[in-house]
């Protein structure tokens, strides 16, 4: 598997071999999957959806629900307009959404059609709402789909009325629900008052109730949406994520935001705590600092197992950021940061992070690709594989010890419904990591090393 990688890297600037992204819709299609009562809607030919639902299915285990305006040739030369009428009508009709989120597809991008001009010119129910985003694929990737879909909810739906009501919204950037789970416990035990935006937790990690529910119980409320143009502030999480739907909201309705690293790890968790104690004037509680000392307790015990460790670290921009911070903070040095996501930003932070703690020797990029990843690796190995799915053969090909974490992971089980965000998270990932360690010294220990106390 991968074993044929050529250990020579050659330039290539118009070739990506094993991408470490997929296209703008699968995140767009998140983003609205976290509203509640909501219909993503491709605009775009029926396989671009069948991927993007099949990608979503399979890492979440869950339904990925969405609607297409199923393109053949005619719409492809002649425009989409009259099939998303029909297609809008059809699932008001028969699927019964709140609202419709429409995004775009390569084809519909390229042969421009006008989603604005389509929408204003729908008859529809009573009550009834469509928003869209523009999420061409040939660009950016399901980060940008994903901030691109926020910000089109944003534009459509969030109005000022000129009064606060008080609330912050929090923009959780592209994680799990079980990330998402675990930021609402602590703002709610900052006791700050907040609406989270999208909300994915309760629908992609609904439970089994023996009935089939089209749309679960979870997910940010239109009403919540539009009352986000009162907010009188935004905590946008992922600075590569939330900084544009953030930009959007204060631009129209004058919302200040703070943007910050995602929080994994001890230090990204710790601003995003104090962000919320500034926001409530409330003390940080007992259970947050004994979750904290228990993280701190937990890092000093195993050290051993991750002094210079050397990590490859890829994936999804704001996650590997904040991964990187993690393993930084445990002593190892993380030799290769890599994200498919396209901007020089992310390399700026991962540089800055290899400073202030002090690290050489270490590479950041973005819009990279695996087989780069692989042959870095080849040329100089690592003791730790950090990232989705796609690095499994890798791992097999090098023989490391690999860890998932992020998006997506498609061959195993419940990652999504567990946070790596948090006190809470950053435990379960210094547990992996040292489960993972530890586990291949035993393996590879003489049988007078191999210890029943380690
Ligand atoms: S055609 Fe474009 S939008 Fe459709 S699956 Fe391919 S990259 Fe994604």
């Amino acid at each position: 598997m991968l074993k044929l990688t050529p250990k020579e890297i050659s330039k290539r600037s118009a070739l990506t071999v094993n991408p470490c992204k997929t296209c703008q819709p699968v995140g767009a299609i998140y983003a609205a999957l976290g509203v509640h009562n909501c219909m993503p809607h491709s605009h775009g030919s029926q396989g671009c959806a069948s991927y993007h639902r099949t990608f979503l299915t399979r890492h979440f285990k869950e339904p990925a629900i969405a609607s297409t305006s199923s393109f053949t040739e005619g719409a492809s030369v002649f425009g989409g307009g009259s099939n998303i009428k029909t297609g809008v009508k059809n699932v008001f009709d028969i699927y019964n959404p709140d609202i419709i989120a429409v995004h775009t597809t390569c084809l519909s991008e390229t042969i421009g059609d006008d989603l604005n001009a389509y929408i204003q010119d729908m008859d529809l129910p009573e009550g009834k709402i469509v928003v869209h985003a523009n999420t061409p694929s040939y660009v950016g990737s399901h980060i940008s789909g994903f901030y691109n879909m926020m910000a089109g909810f944003i534009r459509y739906l969030s109005k000022s009325t000129g009064k606060s009501n008080g609330k912050t919204a929090i923009f959780p950037g592209f994680v799990n629900p079980g990330d998402i789970r675990e930021m609402k416990k602590i703002a709610n035990l900052m006791k700050v008052p907040f609406t989270m935006f999208p909300d994915q937790s309760g629908v992609m990690d609904a439970p089994m109730t023996g009935d089939y529910a089209m749309y679960p119980k979870g997910g940010t409320t239109v009403t919540e949406i539009v009352e986000m143009g009162d907010c009188k502030k935004v905590l946008a999480l992922g600075e590569l994520t939330s900084e544009e739907p953030a930009n959007v909201l204060e631009r129209k309705c004058k919302v200040p935001y703070t943007l910050i690293p995602l929080p994994i790890g001890i230090d990204a968790t710790d601003k995003f705590v104090m962000e919320l104690s500034q926001l409530s004037n409330e003390e940080v509680p007992y259970e947050l600092e004994e979750e904290r000392g228990q993280l701190v307790d937990l890092m000093l015990d195993a050290h051993f197992y991750f002094f210079n460790k050397t990590v490859a670290i890829f994936g999804d921009p704001d996650t590997v950021l904040g991964l990187t911070r993690l393993v930084l903070e445990m002593g190892m040095i993380p030799k290769y940061v890599l994200t498919g996501t396209p901007g020089e930003n992310f390399v700026k932070l991962a540089q800055e992070l290899f400073e202030q703690f002090g690290v050489e020797g270490c590479t950041a990029k973005a819009a990279g690709d695996l087989l780069e990843l692989h042959q870095w690796i080849k040329n100089e190995k690592v003791d730790l594989l950090l990232g989705t799915t796609y690095g499994k053969q890798i791992a097999r090909a090098e023989d490391i010890p690999f860890i998932r974490a992020g998006f997506p992971v498609l061959d195993r089980y419940a990652h999504s419904s567990f946070p790596i965000v948090g006190y809470k998270g950053a435990m379960r990932m210094v547990q992996a990591i040292a489960d993972t360690l530890m586990d291949r010294q035993d393996k590879e220990c003489s049988d007078e090393d191999f210890e029943i106390v380690m």
